[in-house]
């Protein structure tokens, strides 16, 4: 496998009045050899122009891509050691399934033998041995989109590139996709740059997460850190549920922040560099917040919906509306719409960012 690296990679369209406009702007990226990288952000915001770039499909307007030590700007597509499995699986439907997934190594001229012993080694690892010889028709579409998978593969890519690959599966086969592909991944030891804007694939697949909001990239992490740390509202928004309360630092100590927001007084456990007066936005995420009668934090029910494993709730906390869910375990007390409690912060799960 490779390293890709992207420095200042920008791309420009036209618009439909001719007016140039930024799809991608001066995207900074490194991604390691054999990690499991997820460009993630809504539509638009430049996810599969960024791919197609790095696959060669689309001309870079300025900047570099690098595989490993190598420029690969001027590098086309077909030469380029990547591939890339789209959305649409584009199997041929006219060859069988061993037909499309030799139809590469044929296509490079090697030998039949050589063949053989790669494609069955790739149908052994996915599991399609009695498939071969059906129509991509009679397949199921996630038996489809594991046929596109081994196609890609047995090219023995050292990058390997997925736009939004399970978008057209069932919710349920989406979930046993993930971990197929994220295991096949690991033990092929490849790199992997998967483009999605389902927030809770990219946690569950990735060792880094990219967020990005109109071209631009917002923040990379870990998805713990995506989650736990956003460095920006727009993150802590699209990723997971966030309640968010303005505020000002009115104390630092040496393991804590106090935070004063029009609501209330809340004390934050330190990290980052923040200091006294700074403006910052108090990120409050579901399970920040339990409830109980004595809590000194009153607020009003205002919903209360049972949903099997979780209580969901929405209060009206000194004039903020603010939504969380609290686990609910059998012959807890359920509070309902109207009554008054109290509600408790878990200061470790609060999170502060700096207002820009
Ligand atoms: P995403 O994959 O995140 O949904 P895209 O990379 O497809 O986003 O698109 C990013 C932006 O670039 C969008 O505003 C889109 O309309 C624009 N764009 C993409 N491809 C073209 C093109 N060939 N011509 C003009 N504009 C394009
Ligand atoms: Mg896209």
């Amino acid at each position: 496998s490779k390293s890709v690296t992207l420095k200042k990679v920008t791309k420009t369209f036209e618009d439909d009045h001719g007016k140039q406009v930024h799809a991608v702007e001066d995207i900074d990226l490194v991604i390691k050899e054999g990690e499991f990288a997820t460009l993630l952000g809504p539509s638009g915001c430049g996810k599969t122009t960024t791919l197609r770039m790095i696959a060669g499909f689309e001309d870079i307007s300025n900047g570099d891509i690098y595989f490993g030590n190598e420029n690969v700007n001027k590098i086309s597509p077909n030469k380029r050691d990547c591939t890339m499995v789209f959305q649409s699986y584009a199997l041929f439907p006219h060859m069988t399934v061993y037909e499309n997934v030799v139809y590469g190594l044929k296509i490079k001229k090697m030998s039949k033998e050589d063949m053989d012993k790669k494609v069955d080694a790739i149908f052994d690892i996915m599991n399609l041995n009695m498939h071969k010889e059906r129509m991509p028709n009679q397949l199921s579409g996630g038996q489809q989109q594991r046929v596109a998978l081994a196609r890609a593969l047995v090219m023995e890519p050292s990058v390997l590139l997925f736009d939004e690959p399970l978008s057209n599966l069932d919710a349920k086969l989406r979930l046993t996709m993930r971990d197929e592909i994220r295991r096949l991944q690991q033990r092929v030891g490849i790199t992997a740059i998967y483009v999605t804007h389902d927030q809770s694939e990219a946690m569950s697949m990735s060792d880094k997460v990219i967020v990005m909001n109109k071209g631009k990239i917002e923040q990379i992490g870990t998805p713990q850190e995506i989650y736990q740390r956003p460095s920006t509202k727009f993150v802590a928004d699209f990723i997971g549920t966030a309640n968010f309360f303005e505020g000002e630092i009115i104390e630092v100590t040496l393991d804590e922040l106090v935070v004063q927001t029009s609501q209330a007084t809340f004390t934050v456990a330190s990290y980052g560099s923040f200091k006294k007066g700074d403006s910052v936005i108090l990120v409050v995420r579901p399970e920040a917040v339990s409830l109980n009668e004595e809590g000194t934090y009153k607020a009003k029910v205002t919903k209360s919906v049972f949903m099997g494993q979780l209580q969901e709730y929405e209060v009206n906390f000194k004039g903020q509306d603010f939504q969380f869910n609290v686990y609910n375990p059998m012959g807890e007390k359920v509070y309902q719409e109207g009554d008054t409690v109290g509600l408790v912060f878990n200061k470790n799960s609060l999170h502060v960012i700096k207002k820009s």
